[in-house]
């Protein structure tokens, strides 16, 4: 293992044992849900976005580490961005987890190369690419809602 793989896999274990922006969202105005068959992955992605751009975001669910982890650290990554800016975003994500971007793509990327390593295992890529067809989807959900966190018993 070299010593990149060992940052990754910390990274991974960190946001897996301790989730960032995990629950339900309070004020959420958009919502998705991504299920993985092939793994029985399950999360939901919840969104506050005004003007386009996401103010707030959240998840939560069950399943591998590579799926929550991967949800925990885009999270951290969605905020302040607009449809655009997340869709550009997951477009270099997906080139580095599927083998195309390469170490110097997943440098870039931050937290979010260190999922890179998926890529030797194909099957897994939909683990670590969940969470962003959920949140796209999501941001895409513009039907008028109710908040998701409903404040009644
Ligand atoms: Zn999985």
């Amino acid at each position: 293992m070299s010593d990149l793989d060992e940052l990754y896999q910390e990274v991974i274990l960190d946001h897996y044992r301790r989730p960032r922006n995990h629950g339900v969202l309070e004020g959420a105005n958009r919502s998705a849900e991504g299920y993985n068959p092939l793994c029985g992955d399950r999360l939901v992605v919840y969104l506050k976005v005004e003007n386009d751009v996401v103010t707030d975001v959240s998840f939560e669910g069950s399943g591998c580490a590579i799926s929550q982890a991967s949800a925990s650290v885009m999270t951290s990554a969605l905020k302040g961005k607009k449809r655009d800016q997340v869709q550009a975003l997951f477009e270099k994500f997906r080139s580095v987890v599927s083998g195309e971007g390469g170490d110097e793509a997943a440098a870039a990327l931050g937290e979010m190369g260190a999922m890179a390593g998926v890529s030797q295992f194909p099957t897994r890529v939909k683990c670590a690419t969940l969470a962003w067809h959920a949140a796209l989807a999501a941001m895409d959900d513009t039907q008028t809602r109710t908040p998701a966190v409903s404040t009644e018993p």
